[in-house]
């Protein structure tokens, strides 16, 4: 596989390493994680702070589950009427079943209006169906506007978190890819002139390019609206300046009514990046003559959410509105960063919900990637219970897997059959722990640790050390001290 093509497969389920694998150049680079633990503190600080002074905390979370859960319940009802509100206004709605229908209609679209560039905000959706590659090898030019989308992009990296994607580089890294990529060998890395830079780079493309895709946080049904949240500004600058905009979003996105926003800005704010309000939230409903967009598609994309949402405990993965609090406070996605789980949805609900997209034909390991400590459950602004849909996935994993090996070569199942004969008698049990014993004398070394494994017990002590046994069990002990009066 060239280079280039080992990048985009880091975050392609289908060509992606499983995360055991993925996650060990992670693990050796201290740097990464140093950028990624210092950013997540930043923001996990931040959003603590205002949490708190939220006295409806909770009461907001329980309207906002009950609205997602209600949208998704009567999500064809929805969409429907969406597709009706935004046509009135205007607008065009087109249905995608998979990566492959909406990139191709996407494509048709920019083909239509002549288009050779265009310029994105950031769409996490765009990545999932791996629009990028797919534009560019069809000779379409992709301008990422997003700050950290362009860093990205022009750094020829793949993002590493949804709501701060470079999360992983530091302003070192910015400032030697922008000298690069920009001729600009005097840069500093001086926030503010790296920020101009970019600036400068990117007034040109809002001007000259005419073309643009977004995606959504919002899709509203009773108006036929469409929301982004973003901090910088470049995505209204994305919306309101082209001539064409294309918006694609998945299905789930959809809200029943513009109120509904008022509990949503509330919660994603303060969970994503920490703050009381995000600086930019931009709505367009349909086309206004002489005022923005006069071209607008809005590209409706399944690509697996309608088997999720067939499935009572799964269906709830949908309820997500991509705010990051889950990995930001999930022990595992701290040591790791995002690009560990072969996915544009990286940390918890990325565990979840990149098996469930590639209908578990890959990322079968992914489930697995959680201590199961219920952190994501305790922060999610909608109430997913993450650890629910994992359990439930992890056994669908097995199952899998025993369906393909055979019950009688499965691990697992030996193991338990084991198990069961060891803890059916006494006798058994201290003639196995007798020899269990001895064995593991050869194993132990002198400082009383066991530090590695042959076949299966090494999965254990590739990572971690195993306490030694200690020369007497407990009922061997309890047996031999000396008894009261005697
Ligand atoms: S699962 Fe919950 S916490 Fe995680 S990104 Fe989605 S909404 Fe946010």
């Amino acid at each position: 596989m060239s280079p280039a093509a080992e990048e985009h497969a880091i975050l392609d389920p289908a060509l992606a390493k499983p995360f055991p694998q993925a996650v060990l150049p992670v693990l050796r680079n201290p740097q990464l994680r140093k950028n990624v633990a210092h950013a997540i503190d930043v923001i996990q600080g931040k959003r603590a702070k205002l949490v708190a002074e939220k006295a409806d905390w909770q009461e907001l979370r329980t309207a906002a589950a009950a609205i997602r859960s209600h949208a998704l319940d009567n999500l064809g009802f929805y969409l429907e009427q969406f597709e009706a509100r935004c046509t009135v206004a205007g607008g065009h709605v087109h249905w995608a079943a998979d990566a492959a229908e909406a990139r191709q209609i996407i494509l048709d679209l920019l083909r239509q209006e002549g288009a050779s560039e265009v310029i994105k905000i950031k769409t996490m959706t765009s990545a999932e169906i791996q629009l990028n590659p797919f534009l560019e090898a069809s000779g379409v030019r992709t301008y990422e506007t997003d700050l950290a989308e362009i860093i990205l992009q022009l750094g020829d990296q793949e993002p590493s978190h949804i709501v701060v994607p470079a999360l992983h580089i530091n302003r070192a890294q910015v400032r030697e890819i922008f000298a690069r990529k920009m001729g600009l060998e005097n840069l500093s890395d001086d926030p503010k002139e790296l920020t101009n830079a970019a600036r400068t780079y990117l007034r040109r493309k809002f001007l000259d390019v005419p073309t643009a895709i977004s995606g959504a946080n919002f899709l509203i049904a009773e108006s036929g609206g469409v929301a982004v949240v973003e901090s910088e500004g470049n995505g209204r600058m994305c919306l309101t300046l082209p001539k064409t905009m294309i918006t694609l979003a998945g299905i789930e996105k959809v809200l029943p009514r513009f109120q509904d926003l008022e509990v949503m800005l509330q919660l994603l704010a303060r969970s994503a990046t920490g703050e009381r309000m995000n600086p930019y939230t931009s709505l367009w409903t349909g086309v206004a003559p002489g005022d923005g967009p006069q071209n607008f598609h809005v590209v409706l994309l399944d690509n697996g959410r309608s088997s999720i949402l067939a499935r009572p405990t799964h269906r709830q993965t949908l309820k997500c509105i991509r705010c990051a609090a889950c990995m930001n406070t999930c022990p595992v996605y701290r040591q790791t960063g995002g690009h560990a789980y072969g996915s544009v949805y990286p940390g918890p609900i990325g565990a979840i919900l990149t098996p469930q997209l590639a209908e578990m034909h890959h990322a079968q390991s992914l489930p697995f990637a959680s201590s199961l400590c219920g952190a994501c459950y305790e922060v999610c602004p909608v109430k997913i219970n993450i650890p629910e849909v994992l359990l439930e996935l992890r056994s669908e994993v097995v199952n899998q897997e025993r369906k393909q090996v055979g019950r009688i070569f499965d691990p697992m199942y030996l193991g338990l059959r084991m198990a069961n004969v060891l803890f059916s008698k006494a006798w058994i049990f201290h003639t196995a722990q007798w020899f269990g014993r001895i064995g593991l004398r050869f194993f132990t070394g002198k400082d009383g640790w066991i530090h590695w494994l042959p076949s299966v017990g090494g999965k254990w002590t590739q990572t971690r050390d195993l306490r030694g046994l200690p020369s007497q069990t407990f009922h061997g002990w309890w047996a031999s001290r000396p008894k009261e009066g005697k």
